[in-house]
């Protein structure tokens, strides 16, 4: 789990809230081409809803099926789903044409976002006049949110059992109409989507309007852009849980990183969040996943990294579900792990977690391979026991996008040291291990559990020093009873008062 200390750690609140305002209704598809000031406002209309007069409304949209059936208004902005991403349009937009996925169009009338499903096609624009000739389209109200759920399933369960290209073709157009009328009739009840997906290219976009401390990462971050595959996909989950201040601010609870590594024949998932929705179920949404195996890993048994494990059981969790390889974590602490029921911290947030099995413990060293068929350490990911926020923690290193994926150990923000099973000398240890092992690998990237997929190693430095700092009694720590904290440019360390003692006694 992670907790931001606000006042504490503006910039990270302020990279959080960025991050999150960027994903904010990008549900399904790439997010990367949307304008920044469609997708500005549209976060604002969530927030604080506006009235804008119609006279606003400088837009023309008319939506033409080839029955001739129609919808023409005037609106102010318009956010397309284009076969390359979300595409937005403002007025004065310069002439353009483009195709149109399956998915959800939404423009903004009279200051009110609404949705549109269309069902691909082709969108133009000339002299504030957006034409979009779809092959069939629904409104938001005509759609039946249970329906459409069942739909959902209904599609998802073909999609796993179409064995000829053609099959899985017809059904993956089923599970993408079915995702894009779940979302549209979700936005129309207010009810906020479960999950967002969204590739790191998209971060990168994100992260550029930043300014100061955030620039670094900038960096770092189109030194990865340079690589030839970027291909791992982060979804940052909008859940119920973590603290009540932070919530007020960034309205997203813990905000799990979920990961998505992409092999040809499977794809390795790791963790799994605080189950919003069926993560599982989610997944099959995204066409990138279609006919993929999934291999579940959790970088520990922390209840915001686990609670999707469900999905990939049998119903009860006993076994494994269809299309499921196996469940693996680490296996360090094996008694520690096993014994989620308590350690998850469940209790403690009031999370009820539905069981699963582990099939799989994975020793230090070993390797997941993403081509088990013909194996290469390219394309595998690495095993690192990295404890010290918990004794059960793995990072997993992927060489072809040179990323370290840390879970809770690092990530810029308050790094929980003080929970049942953490140890400040384990995460000293932990952190010098994952500094020789980034020595021979210039620009390693850090996918962290929370807050940023993408964070330059090279930061981990201000926490090495901190460290050097408590040993020698210096720094200027925050004294809360059981708990000191410490606090640098990026990071905050919540450690127990008797362990950052005992730290400067040795
Ligand atoms: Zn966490
Ligand atoms: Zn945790």
């Amino acid at each position: 789990m992670a907790r931001l200390t606000l006042l504490a750690f503006c910039g990270a609140a302020l990279l959080a809230r960025q991050a999150l305002n960027f994903v904010g209704g990008a549900g399904g598809t790439g997010a990367g081409r949307v304008s920044r000031v469609p997708r500005r406002a549209e976060a604002e209309e969530e927030e604080e809803p506006e009235y804008v007069a119609a006279e606003g409304d400088r837009l023309k949209l008319k939506v033409l099926s080839p029955e001739g059936d129609g919808i023409s208004l005037a609106c102010s902005e318009v956010i397309l789903p284009s076969a390359s991403g979300q595409l937005g349009v403002l007025a004065n937009h310069a002439p353009m044409m483009s195709a149109l996925d399956t998915g959800v169009l939404r423009y903004k009338e009279d200051g009110q976002w609404k949705p549109i499903v269309v069902m691909g096609g082709f969108a133009s624009i000339d002299s504030n006049q957006l034409s979009v000739l779809v092959n069939d389209f629904e409104k938001a109200d005509d759609i039946d949110a249970e329906k459409t759920q069942s739909e959902m399933e209904a599609a998802t369960a073909l999609l796993e059992k179409a064995a000829s290209k053609k099959d899985k073709l017809e059904a993956n157009q089923k599970v993408k109409r079915a995702a894009a009328r779940l979302q549209a009739a979700m936005f129309l009840s207010k009810k906020k989507c479960c999950a967002y997906f969204l590739r790191h290219s998209d971060f990168l976009g994100a992260l550029g309007s930043l300014k100061g401390a955030i620039r670094a990462r900038e960096v770092a971050l189109s030194a990865v852009g340079a690589l030839a595959f970027v291909e791992t996909l982060v979804i940052v989950e909008q859940d119920r849980f973590g603290n009540l201040a932070i919530e007020l601010v960034l309205g997203t609870g813990e905000a799990p990183h979920i990961y998505v590594v992409l092999g040809s024949k499977k794809a390795v998932i790791i963790d799994t969040g605080c189950n919003s929705g069926n993560l599982r179920q989610f997944l099959a949404t995204l066409p990138q996943l279609a006919g993929k195996e999934f291999q579940v890993v959790n970088t520990h048994i922390h209840y915001d990294h686990i609670m999707g494990n469900y999905g990939f059981c049998a119903p009860g969790g006993k076994s494994l579900g269809s299309g499921c390889r196996s469940i693996c974590q680490g296996s360090r602490r094996k008694a520690f792990s096993e014994n989620w029921q308590e350690h998850s911290l469940q209790a403690m947030v009031g999370a009820e977690i539905l069981d699963f099995c582990v099939t799989d413990w994975l020793d230090e060293g070993a390797r997941i391979y993403l081509d088990e068929e013909s194996p290469s350490e390219l394309e595998s990911l690495e095993v690192l026991h990295t404890p010290g926020h918990t004794p059960d923690s793995i990072s997993l290193y992927y060489p072809a996008e040179n990323r370290l994926f840390t879970g809770d150990l690092i990530y810029p923000g308050s790094i929980f040291l003080h929970l049942p099973g953490s140890d400040l000398e384990e995460f000293e240890a932990s952190l010098s291990k994952v500094r020789d092992f980034a020595a021979d690998k210039t620009g390693l990237v850090l996918s962290c559990g929370h807050i940023t997929p993408s964070l330059q190693v090279a930061a981990l430095q201000e926490l090495h020093g901190l460290i050097e700092e408590m040993h020698q009694g210096r720094g200027q720590p925050r004294w809360d009873g059981a708990t000191t904290s410490f606090t640098t440019k990026n990071f905050t360390l919540m450690c127990r008062t008797a362990d950052v003692k005992k730290m400067k006694g040795a």
